[in-house]
């Protein structure tokens, strides 16, 4: 087999079958490891761009695209996809001036058939799931695991379960999760107390258990850089700015980098920026004070996909952070709001979530941290319909704490031609 399981603190390995989301020996986290020396083929920048617009399955998908990459072991039939990934890159120059550099490229994954980036996880994820012969597969979730996880479990035949708090869920996920057929459970409970629950309910149900905290999750993610990268034309940025919440994107993102420079696909390594809420900032404080200390926080934000605080992926983040000499930021409310508005404003739109890395970007460089002439990829996280709730909010100056600096205001108007076109004068 070209792949197991391996502990990423004391290097202990384990097949890659067995239903293991930790290590027995030492508590530490997993990750798949790939033997791509052991494949027939070499990986080259050539065998995934002439895969660039296939109808079929798996390669059809922006995740197994990069099958190779991803769990060469699998067999296609086994596979459990929506053609996720293969998602936009923007490249807009007034979004460019807002962060103030000269390049700036926006990787969209709110396109993706759930909208957000929990797809590329969940094909994954779920597609070993049924390697595994599970039928039911769990959650705890802010909104978008659960939407995403609800919709891959009833694609695959499978029961979802998916454990939510009772309060501060945006709207457009929790619909989701009902929709698509998920057991939804609201506890009263925050995600972090959630997040344990899940894990111990499951194991008396023997129920698979689909958050960050499962590698196979983080495989699916990590292509999203193999994707940006691509569209890139394989040329690294500068910079790549994350959202952090749980922390697996940006560990999944390290794992890809460095692998992608292993097998020679890119050939420097760029900077990773994770962004955090200030009220949800419990990796910007472990890194700010020099790592000494990691104290959970009790978090609070209006973007309640990072409203996290406690990291489930904490040491892989790290470890990614000094894999590419990367940063943590904080970014208040208002800023990620104000740098939704604009982005929404382009044209392109995103949930709040993902603006941190608009916001995140823009405080860098005013730090100095990024310089102007610097490319920058930066990672829309999730789709603008997610959370109508926050947008309507701040354009009608709902929102306490948040002075909107960007209001596009609805009109109110009688039936009264000459009063509307006074207003539209
Ligand atoms: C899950 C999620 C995040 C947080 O990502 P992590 O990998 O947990 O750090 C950010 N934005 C959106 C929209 C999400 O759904
Ligand atoms: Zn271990």
């Amino acid at each position: 087999m070209p792949s197991i399981l391996q502990c990423m603190d004391c290097a202990q390995q384990y097949p890659i079958k067995c239903v293991l989301y930790t290590c027995k020996e030492c508590g530490g986290l997993l990750d798949v490891k790939h033997d791509f020396a052991s494949l027939a083929a070499p990986i080259t920048r050539e065998l995934f761009d002439a895969r660039l617009g296939a109808f079929a399955p798996p390669y059809n998908s922006g995740v197994w695209r990069f099958k190779e990459l991803v769990y060469p072991g699998i067999e296609p039939a086994a596979i459990v996809s929506r053609m996720e990934g293969n998602t936009n890159l923007y490249e807009l120059p007034r979004l460019a001036e807002f962060a103030g550099v000269d390049a700036l490229y926006l990787k969209h994954e709110g396109e993706n058939p759930t909208g957000s980036f929990k797809d590329r996880g969940m094909t994954t994820g779920v597609t070993q799931a049924r390697h595994l012969g599970a039928t039911r597969v769990a959650c705890a979730s802010t909104g978008n695991t659960s939407a995403s996880m609800a919709s891959y479990a009833a694609y695959a035949g499978m029961q979802g379960i998916v454990f939510l708090q009772n309060q501060e869920i945006a709207m457009g996920k929790l619909a989701q999760g009902i929709a698509y057929g998920a057991k939804c459970v609201q506890i009263n409970a925050d995600f972090d107390r959630n997040m344990a629950l899940v894990r111990q309910v499951s194991e008396r149900l023997g129920i698979y258990v689909l958050n960050s905290i499962n590698p196979f999750r983080l495989e699916g993610q990590k292509t999203i850089v193999f994707e940006a990268l691509q569209q890139l034309r394989w040329q690294a940025p500068d910079w790549i700015v994350v959202p952090g919440g749980n922390l697996g994107n940006s560990s999944a993102f390290g794992k890809g980098l460095l692998e992608m420079l292993e097998v020679g696909l890119i050939d420097r390594m760029p900077r990773l920026a994770i962004i955090q809420a200030e009220g949800a900032n419990p990796l910007y404080r472990y890194f700010s004070g020099g790592l000494n200390h990691f104290q959970p926080v009790k978090a609070q934000t209006i973007a309640t996909a990072i409203k996290i605080g406690n990291p489930v992926n904490l040491t892989k983040a790290i470890r990614t952070l000094e894999w590419t000499g990367g940063v943590v930021e904080e970014v208040s409310d208002e800023q990620i709001m104000n740098a939704k508005a604009v982005i929404d404003g382009a044209g392109i739109g995103c949930e709040p979530a993902s603006a941190c890395s608009l916001a995140g970007a823009k405080k860098l460089v005013e730090s100095g941290t990024i310089k102007p002439g610097d490319s920058v990829l930066a990672v829309l996280t999730g789709h603008v319909l997610k959370d109508p709730e926050a947008t309507i909010g701040y354009h009608a100056d709902q929102l306490a704490g948040i002075a909107p600096g960007y209001r596009n205001p609805i009109l109110q108007a009688d039936d009264d031609i000459e009063q509307i076109i006074r207003l539209l004068e």
